[in-house]
């Protein structure tokens, strides 16, 4: 994206905040952990696009202009843990160990960042990609994921992956952002619908498919069963109402 079309698309910022009443307490942190940062009384921006790669070349054009609009960048644990052992991990192992550490306190590099936000109530007024949050984490000895979490809360400007907007999970652990002032660009927005079939779709393994043919075949010969021994008249017991529950299993079978 090139000065002239960013300037467009995103226009004049001021970097104003409300200093007295738009604060808040990091809801991430425990209690004890809370932390003031001001906050911005203009609506959010959030800039999303498919990959990081993309959100990067974005971040990079931005830090060549003279805007300086507070700003943010969302990723997984995957690019921003700084703690060896649970960077090694993937994917739920890794968010399931990285609560747990939370949980017990026992992550100093999560204990840090409340701290950190308080000593460093000027981070995102110069752009910074995931890499440069990683670096500065590893400064700090503060975890840069759960200062990305506190920091989206008050920026002007965020950046993150499609999947951070359109699975229900993802957005509603955004507590900081108030979805009906926000101004939502999506990059290349011909990805989308994929995307979001994919975030609405899940995988039917063949043994889920398996289990429920063999209930369905038991339900049937249980009602022969019974309607056999009691020779019942009753309709609710006679085979052929579960007819549609037999073509089920037949096309489930094919
Ligand atoms: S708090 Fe941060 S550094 Fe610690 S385990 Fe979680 S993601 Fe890793």
């Amino acid at each position: 994206m090139c000065h002239t079309s960013l300037e467009k698309d995103i226009g004049d910022f001021s970097l104003k905040v409300d200093e007295g009443q738009n604060c808040f307490s990091g809801s991430q942190l425990s209690d004890n952990q809370s932390t003031e940062v001001p906050k911005s009384k203009f609506p959010i921006i959030i800039y999303s696009s498919r990959t990081h790669s993309q959100l990067k070349q974005v971040i990079r054009e931005l830090k060549t202009t003279n805007y300086r609009p507070r700003m943010g960048v969302l990723g997984s644990r995957e690019q921003m843990c700084i703690r060896d052992d649970v960077r090694q991990l993937r994917g739920r192992a890794q968010n399931v160990a990285c609560h747990t550490l939370c949980k017990r306190r026992k992550c100093r590099h999560h204990l840090n960042v409340s701290e950190f936000m308080k000593n460093h109530q000027d981070i995102g007024n110069d752009p910074f990609d995931i890499e440069d949050l990683v670096k500065i984490g590893r400064t700090k000895d503060a975890c840069p994921y759960y200062i990305s979490r506190e920091l989206h809360k008050v920026v002007d400007i965020l950046f993150a992956p499609y999947n951070y907007l359109i699975d229900p999970g993802n957005r509603s652990s955004l507590s900081g952002i108030s979805w009906s002032n926000a101004v939502l660009i999506f990059d290349e927005a011909h990805n989308l619908d994929s995307i979001c079939a994919d975030a609405a779709s899940f995988d039917l393994p063949s043994s889920y498919l398996t289990a429920c043919i063999a209930e369905a075949k038991e339900c049937i010969d249980l009602c022969i069963e019974k309607r056999a021994l009691e020779r019942a008249t009753d309709k609710r017991h006679d085979p052929e109402t579960y007819s549609i529950l037999r073509g089920v299993t037949c096309y489930n079978q094919n």
